[in-house]
């Protein structure tokens, strides 16, 4: 019987961890610190629990963390590295150092289920729910761990349809017994499940990053099938009905296709549908995958696109491309020549 794993519970499954072992519960507090505030490797380490104690708790339990399998580096200073998780799938996470900041991508399931058309990851399928330690082991394991200081879901994988092990993840980044970061260092991105997003919004305080690419239903319906259960206007319902305070923020991703989602009547429909919201559009350039027929638009009218929103009233912000060359840029995560050959 493999070992259960320590790293990337909450504290009260720590509590019943300890009820398990027969410790007194106290102690899970103890565990939980030397978990994430002492950056403990070996149970053997947590030495104000006594020997036997400690015994105890090796018996069942190991502390649970994974090295990464390889790492590459890009040409601009992002790296990507690669993970062997859920008994043999593949995942990917990408650093990306700037200036001051460096910020974790990290995935939340191996592969995908959402399909979107311009996205690798959507390509390879879906191989399975990464665990809260899967998701942290990403954090926890780097070399640049000490250095992170912000923390975005957008590596592989649609969140909110793991959100279980995402909000358990999320509880140990921000909580006090755990890395007690702020939540506005934290962003998690989704295509907009309407299923989990309000569990999301009311259990979590963390940023929320909405994909949202088209603001016409049949246009997002090719581009994401998600539309067709999940409207981009039901999402939309739900996010005006939530009283988000001053320090959160949501925002909407927007890939540009050149001559697809880039005209006047794009601008005035975004527009409308987000009037009344109190957001910004974070426009991402496409990245060219292989067998797509969509194209990327010069910078100029990147550019123009992003005037014309702000001359809306909307807060627009062009991200920068990052890990082009390493394919760890959006949308272009992809495990599918690891992951051949295993059974899903
Ligand atoms: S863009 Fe995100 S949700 Fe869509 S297929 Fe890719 S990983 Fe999944």
């Amino acid at each position: 019987m493999p070992k259960d794993k320590l790293y990337g519970k909450t504290l009260n499954e720590l509590i019943a961890v300890t009820r398990r072992v027969g410790m007194p519960g106290y102690a899970a507090k103890q565990i939980a610190d030397w978990l994430y505030k002492k950056e403990i490797t070996s149970i053997d380490g947590m030495t104000n629990l006594s020997k036997r104690m400690r015994e105890l708790l090796s018996v069942d339990y190991e502390i649970g963390l994974t090295d990464p399998v390889s790492a590459t580096e890009s040409r601009d200073g992002t790296r990507k590295y690669l993970y062997n998780v859920l008994n043999d799938k593949y995942i990917e996470t990408a650093i990306i150092p700037d200036k001051e900041r460096t910020t974790i991508c990290v995935s939340s399931q191996a592969g995908c289920k959402m399909g979107c058309l311009f996205c690798m990851t959507g390509k390879q399928g879906f191989q399975g729910n990464l665990s809260s330690n899967e998701i942290l082991n990403q954090f926890r394991s780097l070399p640049e761990f000490s250095k992170i200081t912000n923390m975005v879901y957008m590596g592989m994988g649609e969140p909110l349809d793991n959100i279980t092990e995402v909000l358990k993840s999320l509880e140990i980044m921000t909580s006090e017994w755990g890395y007690g970061w702020s939540p506005t260092r934290i962003t998690v991105s989704t295509v907009g499940l309407k299923g989990t997003i309000k569990e999301f919004l009311e259990k979590s305080r963390c940023h929320l990053a909405i994909s949202l690419h088209s603001p016409f239903d049949e246009e997002r319906r090719k581009l994401m099938p998600i539309q067709h259960t999940n409207s981009i206007k039901e999402v939309l319902d739900i996010i005006r009905d939530f009283d988000f305070n001053s320090q959160r923020r949501v925002s909407f991703e927007y890939i540009l296709f050149k001559g697809m989602n880039d005209t006047t009547a794009h601008i005035k429909e975004l527009s409308r549908i987000l009037n009344g919201i109190k957001c910004r559009i974070n426009i991402i350039r496409f990245h060219k995958i292989p067998g797509s027929e969509y194209h990327s638009p010069d910078l100029e009218n990147i550019i123009e696109f992003r005037e014309a929103l702000n001359a809306k009233g909307i807060l627009t912000t062009i991200r920068a491309s990052r890990g082009e060359d390493i394919n760890a840029a959006c949308g272009l995560l992809s495990t599918m020549e690891q992951n051949k050959g295993k059974k899903s």
